[in-house]
């Protein structure tokens, strides 16, 4: 089993790929932005800060963000491995989780960069439909990913609706934002031999790819 660290850009089918691979083969999913919903509600100081960042669309705290990251892959869940989804989101971050990973014993595991063509980045997150109770993701425009009944979740049957930020301007601002801030990131792993790029055109094809590359790995 491998720890994965999926980079790439909204729309690029991160999160498909992570529920394929935690079904599949048990890996924990971690969802930094989701880590930190959950944080944001135990009453303390700590969540308010939370709440005042994420609300405000910036990146939560250093300090904060790593000792979350912590707690995380600590949980017996990640055992066996995970996946980690929105962290690390800069070079500070990724030095501090190499340190962390030291602190834990763990390993890096593998950097999986998942690469796709522009335009269609705008297609997929126009086309997005997402479930408000267990935030599954649908595509209006791929028929690998319409509901079953139009509207409603597959598998918790909750009402599915677009996401506000997911107009082509806001799109684009958030893509301008991902390149300009992960070339670093891509970079630093590069040199460090963990890195393959995937394509991501079709999810089938992408499991394949990674499964390949998780095999490859397998010591
Ligand atoms: P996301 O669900 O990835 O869009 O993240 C939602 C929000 O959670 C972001 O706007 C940040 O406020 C916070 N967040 C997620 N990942 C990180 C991270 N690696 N570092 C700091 N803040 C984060």
């Amino acid at each position: 089993m491998k720890n994965i660290i999926l980079l790439a850009v909204q729309g690029a089918g991160k999160g498909s790929l992570a529920r394929v691979l935690s079904d599949k083969y048990g890996y924990a999913n971690i969802s930094m932005g989701e880590v930190m919903r959950n944080a944001r509600n135990d009453g303390t100081q700590r969540a308010k800060t939370i709440a005042e960042y994420q609300d405000r669309g910036e990146l939560v705290p250093f300090d904060i963000t790593l000792d979350l990251i912590k707690e995380r892959i600590s949980q017996p869940d990640c055992e066996n491995g995970y996946i980690l989804d929105g962290f690390p989101r800069d070079l500070a971050q990724a030095e501090a989780y190499k340190k962390i990973l030291k602190d834990l014993n763990k390993d890096i595991g593998v950097v999986i960069n998942l690469t796709i063509p522009e335009e269609l980045i705008y297609q997929r997150l126009a086309g997005r439909r997402t479930c408000k109770n267990c935030g599954k993701t649908y595509n209006i425009y791929s028929e690998k990913f319409l509901p079953k009944q139009e509207g409603v979740c597959d598998v918790c049957h909750g009402e599915l609706y677009q996401r506000s930020d997911d107009t082509e301007e806001a799109i684009k601002k958030r893509v301008e934002t991902y390149f300009h801030v992960t070339t670093a990131l891509i970079d630093y792993y590069k040199k460090q031999g963990v890195l393959y790029e995937v394509p991501s055109i079709d999810i089938d094809e992408t499991t394949a790819e990674v499964e390949k590359i998780l095999g490859e790995h397998n010591d």
